[in-house]
């Protein structure tokens, strides 16, 4: 960019640094660059709320689109208190990436409201849930842009969404958002999808690698949906999950965790801490203690120079998206004994299912969860191998690999287009 940019923020210069590196790689020319990284559009709304004691907040919310060139747009939408436009516009960037490499006809998306949801009571979730999609219906819909849950979102919130889009189109519009619950125009494994896609891939690193599950241990960062579906269909093949974490605190046991004991804990206090006092670990040293798979499934940034050395793990799964900085990315290439899965291949199976929930919502016809989950695997089979076949061919990361697949395409479909006017 010649001139000043809006996005700016470490995650943001993460994915611009990332983007790069690929467009080296594939030689792209400067005049396609710009072109490719910034984002189509965005938008940055206030959501005023009335909270339960009468007085008024007011929330920032942002919503990227990063380009149209494929179809609507598709990402999350993050409840956080660090949200911002640059990170919402990095994981924008990513989503596009991912699609891309998924064959899905997407842009990528991501939204966000900087706000702390465990603060809010339920009415004030649903108030400002509602709020922030009614800020947001110039802007999206269903051949537009289509959102989805992520960090501090859920199902509810995502009927709360599809309910008050509904509400101003004077119809139904289940496909306005993905990640709904069943009762309200959902699909079968969305849920668990991302999660399910997780454990799928990591099994098939740990095949590559010669790595027996029966045998094998995992660390599982963040104990929210996708950490703790990761972790238990981890454990169903068989892996010993021998560290957990969440916002609240890191555990460590290397008999491992009773899963079903854990998530009856959770259900009833919310968070890990109090589960088992005696394994309680410093989160850091959680990261880089012995296992075979590591699963960063809560925020990005986590495995960075400072501990990238450390790390002894065999396989990075990366459930987060942007999990890993470029500068650790450096260090894990170098050292050349972890397989890394990257999030944009990694994390997939959720968009994967969101774009069958998209799809069976327009037509109005359901597949069954033996279907869903055939062709959720039959897409994660073809992008493992295709990255890994790149990676191995042109002598690059598992990660420039899939980002130089997703990069190409989105570029290939902006060439074959053409720039209007
Ligand atoms: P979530 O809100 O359901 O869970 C997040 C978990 O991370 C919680 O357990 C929280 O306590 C924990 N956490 C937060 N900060 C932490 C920290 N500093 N250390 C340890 N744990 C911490 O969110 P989610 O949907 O599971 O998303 C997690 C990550 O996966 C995000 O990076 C998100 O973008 C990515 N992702 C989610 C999906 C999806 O389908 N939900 C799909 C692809 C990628």
């Amino acid at each position: 960019m010649t001139h000043q940019t809006i996005y700016r923020g470490s995650v943001f210069e993460m994915a611009r640094r990332q983007f790069e590196g690929v467009a080296d790689l594939l030689e792209l020319s400067f005049d396609e660059r710009d072109r490719l990284l910034y984002p189509k559009r965005a938008m940055a709304v206030t959501c005023p709320i009335h909270r339960d004691d009468g007085s008024v907040a007011v929330f920032e919310g942002y919503r990227v689109q990063h380009h149209l060139t494929l179809g609507p747009t598709k990402g999350g939408t993050r409840f956080a208190p660090n949200v911002d436009l640059g990170e919402v516009a990095a994981l924008a960037i990513w989503m596009s990436w991912k699609c891309a490499l998924s064959g899905l006809p997407y842009g990528g998306a991501k939204g966000g409201i900087a706000v702390d949801p465990r603060a809010l009571s339920r009415k004030e979730l649903e108030t400002l849930s509602r709020r922030y999609m009614q800020e947001m219906i110039p802007f999206v819909g269903p051949y537009t842009d289509v959102m989805a849950p992520d960090l501090g979102t859920d199902e509810q919130v995502m009927a709360w969404f599809m309910d008050t889009y509904s509400m101003y189109q004077g119809r139904t519009v289940t496909e306005i958002v993905t990640g709904k619950p069943l009762a309200a125009g959902g699909t079968f494994g969305r849920r668990d999808a991302t999660g399910n896609g997780v454990a799928h891939l990591a099994a098939r690193a740990m095949q590559k690698i010669g790595i027996d599950p029966k045998s094998a241990t995992a660390v599982v960062q963040g104990f929210g949906n996708v950490g703790s579906v990761s972790a238990a269909a981890l454990a169903k093949q068989g892996l010993r999950i021998v560290g957990i974490s969440d916002h609240s605190v890191a555990l460590h046991d290397p008999k491992g965790f009773d899963l079903e004991a854990v998530f009856r804990h959770l259900k009833q206090a919310g968070i890990l801490k109090g589960f088992a006092q005696e394994a309680e670990i410093d989160p850091q040293a959680l990261l880089v203690s012995e296992c075979d798979v590591l699963v960063p499934a809560a925020v990005e940034r986590v495995i960075d120079r400072n501990n990238a050395e450390a790390l002894k793990c065999r396989i990075i799964a990366e459930g987060a998206n942007g999990p890993t900085t470029p500068d650790a990315d450096t260090i894990i290439d170098a050292r050349g004994d972890i397989f890394l899965i990257p999030d944009i291949l990694c994390n997939a199976g959720g968009v994967i299912v969101s774009y069958f929930e998209w799809v069976q919502d327009l037509q109005r016809l359901f597949w069954d969860e033996a279907e869903i989950l055939k062709r959720l695997y039959e897409i994660l089979d073809r992008s493992f191998e295709q990255v890994i076949l790149r990676a191995e061919r042109m002598g690059i990361s598992n990660r420039n690999a899939a980002l130089s697949i997703g990069v190409q395409r989105v570029r290939d479909a902006k060439r074959t287009r053409g720039l209007f006017p």
